[in-house]
């Protein structure tokens, strides 16, 4: 991908909907979900609706995101019910990407025939491991022969998009096992893979475990395993295209593409977060309160922020930098490399110039640099005249 060509991605026109129903809560997750609430799945899918429709109208979308918690937790029918609510309010481009994230265990061909039926052309898998002691260690509901059942269901209902979620730098994970987790998903012939590193979040299950004792994951270790997934993938033909995402040739993921090229972005359901307008919103977070707002003729919004001034070019870096492309230098790149901080990493090569870019070269670094961009002041304008 060209810098071209991801910087385009800024005029694209996307959107995210938010389904938070899981089938139980894995310890690591700090997201807007809920187990065992099924029950308010058509209340909730009602409520979206109603907030799609009331939404500014907008071109057809070329990006649609649905994430999760689990998307394929729900009947088919539902999300339908959804992809029809957008199609009415901004319509639907004919070649857009129609992404869903998809639990192995619920993915069967049934299922699989139905969601692209409806229109979805690309699921993303949250496989996270082929080892047994590692999916229980993460609290997965599946077995590592369903990630394969479901990757050949998806194929079979005509999904020419797919792709592995994996985590990595779990305890519980060996050299071995991150090794053969690689080369069975490599084996499916996925065309996009995400690595993420286990992190430990504030308030979850986790991190109260790791407080009271358990081992954390070892920073050391997660790099290494990251620099391995970054050669295993590459000599199977993916290229990393962003931080924790790799690809086939023109398999990137344009939803996410439209995030970091500052493009902007609709966002509905609870906890959902989206860019329009310049303004960068967040919705309500719990479910029922969510629910509860819409019902009542009231808003979804907890909160928004209008981005303007020199707060447009920290979110450029911000965003643009996880690319691999980099962004086009300005008055942002030009403010970090005559920081300290800029100085600092880019002597250690932390961040590079390449041409009229400016680009991290250590991935694993990203969160320094992002720290050092956040801390940048907007350049002083002089307010002498010449009298
Ligand atoms: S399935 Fe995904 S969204 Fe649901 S609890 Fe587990 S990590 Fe969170």
């Amino acid at each position: 991908m060209t810098p071209t060509q991801a910087d385009g991605y800024s005029r694209s026109s996307a959107a995210y909907v938010h389904v938070p129903f899981c089938t139980s809560i894995c310890p690591y997750c700090d997201f807007a979900v809920v187990a065992g609430r099924d029950d308010l799945a058509d209340r909730y899918v009602a409520a979206v609706c109603s907030e799609i429709s009331n939404s500014e109208p907008w071109r057809p979308l070329e990006a649609i995101y649905f994430g999760g918690g689990t998307p394929s937790h729900v009947d088919p029918s539902l999300l339908g019910l959804v992809l029809d609510a957008l199609a009415l309010k901004h319509g639907i481009a004919v070649d857009a990407e129609v992404s869903l994230e998809a639990n192995p265990e619920d993915f069967d061909t049934v299922r699989a025939t139905s969601l692209h039926g409806l229109g979805f052309n690309r699921v993303s898998f949250g496989a996270q491991s082929f080892d047994p002691g590692v999916l229980v260690a993460l609290g997965r509901g599946h077995q590592s022969g369903e990630i394969e059942s479901s990757v050949r269901a998806a194929r079979e209902a005509g999904f020419e998009n797919v792709s592995l979620d994996l985590i990595y730098g779990t305890p519980e994970e060996t050299t071995d096992s991150w090794n053969d987790t690689l080369s069975r998903a490599i084996d499916l012939t996925p065309d996009h893979v995400s690595c993420y590193a286990l992190t430990v979040e504030m308030g979850t299950p986790l991190s109260r475990a790791v407080r009271n004792g358990a081992e954390a994951p070892d920073p050391d270790t997660q790099a290494d395993r990251y620099e391995y997934a970054d050669a295993v993938l590459g000599v199977a033909g993916h290229t990393r295209y962003e931080v924790s995402n790799w690809s086939r040739a023109g398999y990137e993921c344009r939803y996410n593409l439209t995030v970091w090229a500052q493009g902007e972005y609709e966002a509905y359901g609870n906890g959902a977060h989206g860019f329009r307008n310049r303004r960068r919103f967040r919705n309500i977070r719990r479910l029922e309160a969510y629910v509860d707002s819409i019902e009542n003729s009231r808003s979804a919004r907890a909160g928004e922020e209008v981005i303007e001034g020199w707060d447009v070019e920290l979110d450029r870096l911000f965003v643009g930098l996880r690319r691999v492309v980099g962004v086009a230098t300005g008055e942002g790149t030009m403010a970090l490399l005559d920081s300290d901080d800029g100085r600092r990493l880019l002597e250690a090569g932390v961040i590079v110039r390449d041409q009229d870019r400016l680009k991290i070269a250590k991935p694993l670094l990203t969160d320094a640099v992002h720290r050092s961009v956040i801390a940048l002041q907007p350049p002083i304008v002089s307010t002498e005249t010449n009298a």
